[in-house]
């Protein structure tokens, strides 16, 4: 395999800092000698590469815009790229890092006790704690209001009730962070493995982040102590604003697999010779490929100016919601689009293309579908809520 060159047709290497091009080329170098060799067969055989856990933690990768608690408190340009250089090697191993940082440590670091962040949070920056968010449910996903896993109060316990489904990480986790309803409203609680009534199953068959663990989470009079409620949150906005976090990651992360779909299409129009000459000369090839670099210029646009709003404090979760929405849609155009220009090879695992292509649709499913996203962004339009 041909070393990877990601692109940047409008220079925009000239508006990052030596910190953010260091820390990109680090994280690049990473996925090239640990990720890219290992990946395929990972996808092959349907298990996430635990190997890679500790070296994700030394690098300071697992929350890594968060600050305090040995987390490397980056500005949110830095912690972009990293998941774009992740996701380049694989939408499972973004996934797992979006998981840990986005979705579990964030919420311990912004809804947690003192006691809870001291507890979990250097152990999940360092990796040797590994975590998953459950919000989803068998019958409650684009409308998580309506979950049916509820706690009840029971002396110094809580007792819960109920299943979790399409959970990444959770037969992996030491600690859940698990949404349910406690008198009606939407809490977070913390469940550790081993936590009596709690047990989880692997979600088999998929063709699609097969390198990634995907479960089931079964509560069953599940009991936990009272100190693992999360106490800052209440309500629905509690999943939401974790969810605005990961989707943000998913936005950059694509141009990741964007760019490596790009990348290889662009190498094999050169080599492919049929009709007497490399492929890449006939126009229809050529516009494939020169639509595949504007759509990765402007998502690269998307996320720049993104990571500015979030790192002034003004980025909004529709401003998410758009660049989720139109960066998966695009990276998943992109792969298709490079997937045909490989011809038979683009349905080989000899090349990375046809698991960006699968792996993308999961990534247009999951945190908000592309359909979900469109209402978000038809309600912030018009003022008219169209969810129901
Ligand atoms: C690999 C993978 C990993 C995941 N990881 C996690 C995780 O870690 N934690 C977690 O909690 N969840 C996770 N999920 C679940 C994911 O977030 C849900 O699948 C997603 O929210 C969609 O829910 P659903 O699958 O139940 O689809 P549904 O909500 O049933 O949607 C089905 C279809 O109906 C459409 N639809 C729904 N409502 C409307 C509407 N009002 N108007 C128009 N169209 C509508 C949707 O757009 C979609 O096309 C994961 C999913 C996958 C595939």
């Amino acid at each position: 395999m041909e070393q990877f060159e990601g692109s940047d047709f409008y220079n925009l290497d000239d508006l990052l800092t030596e910190e953010q091009r260091l820390i990109r080329d680090t994280v690049r170098e990473f996925v090239d000698d640990q990720v890219v060799p290992c990946i395929e067969d990972c996808f092959m055989t349907d298990r996430f590469p635990l190997q890679i856990i500790p070296t994700l933690g030394e690098l300071g990768l697992l929350g890594a815009n968060l600050n305090g608690y040995d987390c490397a408190g980056l500005d949110n340009i830095s912690y972009g790229l990293i998941m774009q250089e992740l996701e380049r090697g694989d939408s499972g191993v973004r996934s797992f890092v979006s998981v840990q940082g986005g979705l579990v440590m964030y919420p311990i670091h912004r809804y947690g006790s003192d006691e809870q962040k001291d507890k979990f949070l250097p152990q999940l920056a360092s990796g040797k704690m590994i975590g998953c968010f459950g919000l989803t449910e068998p019958d409650h996903g684009s409308d998580p209001s309506g979950m049916i896993t509820h706690a009840v109060e029971d002396g110094d316990e809580y007792v819960l009730n109920g299943n979790k489904m399409w959970i990444t990480n959770g037969c992996i986790s030491d600690v859940a962070v698990v949404w349910a309803k406690l008198d009606d409203r939407i809490r977070g609680f913390l469940v550790e493995k081993g936590s009596p009534g709690f047990t989880t199953t692997k979600q088999e068959k998929k063709f699609s982040l097969r390198a990634s663990t995907t479960s089931e989470l079964h509560f069953q009079d599940c009991r936990i102590p009272k100190a693992n409620l999360l106490p800052g949150a209440d309500g629905l906005a509690g999943p939401l604003t974790c969810l605005t976090q990961a989707r943000y990651g998913i936005a950059w992360g694509v141009v990741g697999s964007a760019m490596a779909c790009f990348d290889a299409a662009k190498k094999y129009s050169l080599s492919r010779i049929q009709f007497d000459r490399p492929i890449g000369g006939f126009q229809l090839v050529q516009a494939k490929l020169a639509e595949m670099l504007s759509e990765i210029t402007k998502a690269q646009l998307l996320c720049l100016r993104l990571a500015q709003l979030k790192d002034s404090g003004k980025m909004t979760a529709q401003q998410v919601s758009l660049s989720k929405r139109n960066n998966v849609y695009w990276a998943l155009e992109i792969a298709r689009s490079a997937r045909d220009l490989l011809g038979a090879n683009g349905v080989t695992h000899e090349y990375p293309v046809g698991r960006h292509m699968l792996n993308l649709e999961s990534v247009k499913t999951y945190e908000g579908t592309h359909d979900i996203h469109t209402l978000i962004l038809g309600h912030e339009i018009t003022g008219i809520p169209a969810y129901k």
